[in-house]
């Protein structure tokens, strides 16, 4: 159970996109701005959670989205404010927000600095105008440069960089130049991710994958530049310079308790689980009427929790701790999944120690796989 004090992440999804990206399947509304009704339900939902959720710590924060930032300067410090007001907030807390470069400029970055922002997330994706055009981005790469420059003269310098790749018609050379590109800016932390054309988006009838031998090569040169510029794959998907992980998302990967706020997300608290409505209207009838939102409520036994820890911990390259698994759950992965984790190790997927366990990179390529025999 989640003790009184306990060091929670609060995630705050802002569901509002200028357009739709070309490869998006996520639940997003077209908007030019953040509705002050959505922005009054947040702080709303924030102040009914700080009731039932009291005196737990807040050491990070995240603004997701969607495009987050969208959020004009005086309504993000409301819901910065609302969490402050609500729950005791580290001092250091890490409060990161996700910038699109088409929705920021200087002003912007220097009123969200003062609104406590201390790290942005760059949706750069690509360095290549005409790949940004086929993803339906509504930004170019000049404004990520712009974006980088604004965000470290506003004081913000703890600065993440997305790109994707497999893009249709990108080359090795285009992914090379978007991570040369990446390194240039001195980016402290990458997220890379593959592009999987999902059904129901624009790209998934108009182009078909990459090929699978370039998206590989595209892996290990990823690899091979960002380690190369003392910037270190810590996640399947996730790179940063020492000392410069995602406190947040490394809160999720080690299974603390966070709470989120806003159409669509998840909590976990303890060995409940909880989810907001994705639909906006769901959600806003169900905060406005006075009720929580937490309408989807799982709670998960001692091996479910189990099995979630490796399944998350085995995301990270330095995997899961073998004595704190031992002290959470009574038992070892070893005594819960002798043969599977074996014979993982066998064909080189797996590998361990006295203190932890983890993937190897050939098993961190087939995490879902790896997954699949624990289950
Ligand atoms: S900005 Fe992000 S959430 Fe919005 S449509 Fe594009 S990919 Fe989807």
């Amino acid at each position: 159970m989640t003790d009184v004090g306990t060091r929670i992440g609060v995630y705050i999804h802002i569901p509002f996109c200028i357009r739709k990206c070309a490869y998006c399947d996520f639940y997003s509304l077209p908007s030019g701005d953040v509705p002050k009704r959505f922005v009054g339900a947040l702080i709303r939902e924030i102040g009914m959670a700080a009731e039932r959720f009291a005196r737990a710590n807040v050491s990070t924060i995240y603004i997701g989205g969607g495009t987050p930032s969208l959020l004009k300067p005086e309504d993000l410090d409301g819901i910065i404010h609302a969490v402050r007001g609500g729950f005791d907030v580290d001092g250091d807390c890490e409060l990161t927000l996700e910038a699109n470069p088409g929705t920021i400029d200087a002003d912007k970055l220097i009123a969200y600095s003062r609104a406590g922002v201390n790290r942005l997330s760059i949706g750069a994706q690509a360095s290549q105008d005409r790949l940004l055009a086929l993803l339906g981005r509504i930004h170019r790469w000049d404004d990520v440069t712009r974006a980088v420059n604004d965000a470290r003269r506003a004081g913000i310098d703890n600065l993440s960089v997305d790109l994707i790749y497999a893009i249709p018609t990108q080359t090795l050379n285009d992914w090379r130049d978007s991570l040369n590109r990446v390194v240039g800016l001195d980016a402290c932390h990458v997220s890379c991710y593959e592009l999987t054309l999902e059904p129901g988006t624009v790209m998934y009838n108009t182009y078909k994958p990459i090929d699978e031998s370039v998206a590989l090569a595209m892996q290990s040169d990823t690899l091979r530049i960002l380690g190369g510029a003392g910037i270190s794959r810590y996640e399947i998907s996730n790179y940063a310079k020492p000392g410069k992980v995602s406190r947040h998302n490394v809160g999720y990967w080690l299974r603390r308790p966070y709470l989120g706020f806003g159409p669509g997300a998840h909590s976990l608290w303890g060995a409940e689980r909880f989810a907001n409505p994705s639909n906006l209207d769901e959600w806003l009838g169900g905060i406005e009427s006075g009720e929580a939102a937490w309408s989807i409520t799982e709670t998960l036994t001692r091996s479910d929790a189990a099995f979630e820890t490796m399944m998350l911990g085995l995301r990270m390259v330095k995997g899961v701790s073998l004595p704190l698994f031992q002290s959470e759950y009574g038992a070892t992965p070893f005594s819960l999944w002798g043969g599977a984790l074996e014979e993982m190790r066998r064909v080189g997927w797996m590998d361990w120690g006295a203190e932890r366990i983890w993937l190897t990179p050939l098993g961190l390529d087939v995490h879902n796989a790896v997954c699949g025999r624990l289950l």
